[in-house]
């Protein structure tokens, strides 16, 4: 067995949090071991809790159709979340839940070693950009130890929010040039300087 399948083996025992008990199915991660972009939600919602696998709701639909309008297929992207097993009523996660589950999504980057990161929605952005505001900085990529991240909106906000939608949609148009250039980010620099890098502004 894989690092990455041994991983995803322990998280569907985990217990570490009340979450373990209530969950159909944990929802470790799905994709290939050697995928360049890693994608990164929140939580598993109702159908991801009956499948095991994550995004394949209403949100997944969204995101199929955002990673069509640049070309990519769900088989070339790894998708993961920040907790591995459903809230209830699909609550916000709590933070002893994100902080049971940061270790998995700690390792599952460490062993996956993708060039560029996506967060979608505010609790993934802030595993890396803690006290920042994803209305400011969505759309940005920003180097992140060894990694480029790049922040988006949640497609879940965006079925529901027009204006977020069409941010949706212009940022993931700017991923295939990220991931062409991402060699050339440098950490530390503000992230309008970091995308005017990346000459997406
Ligand atoms: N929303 C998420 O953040 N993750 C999923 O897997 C599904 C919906």
């Amino acid at each position: 067995m894989s690092e990455l399948a041994e991983l995803c083996a322990e998280i569907n025992e985990c217990q570490k949090c009340g979450l373990g008990r209530l969950r159909l199915k944990a929802v470790p991660g799905d994709g290939p071991e050697n995928a360049s972009i890693m994608f990164i939600g929140e939580a598993p919602g109702w159908h991801e809790n009956q499948q095991g696998k994550p995004f394949v709701g209403p949100a997944g639909q969204l995101l199929d159709e955002l990673l069509a309008s640049i070309g990519l297929k769900r088989a070339d992207v790894y998708i993961a979340n920040v907790i591995k097993c459903r809230p209830p009523d699909n609550r916000d996660p709590l933070p002893e839940e994100i902080a049971a589950c940061a270790d998995y999504l700690s390792r599952q980057i460490a062993t996956l070693k993708p060039t560029v990161i996506v967060t979608l929605g505010r609790y993934s952005m802030a595993k890396f950009f803690g006290g920042e505001s994803i209305s400011r900085i969505h759309g940005q990529p920003r180097k992140f130890e060894d990694v480029i991240v790049f922040p988006m909106y949640h497609p879940a906000a965006a079925l529901h929010q027009p204006r977020l939608h069409q941010d949706l949609i212009n940022d993931m148009k700017k991923l295939p040039a990220i991931l062409a250039e991402a060699g050339d980010i440098q950490e530390g620099q503000e992230p309008e300087e970091q995308a005017q890098q990346l000459s997406l502004f």
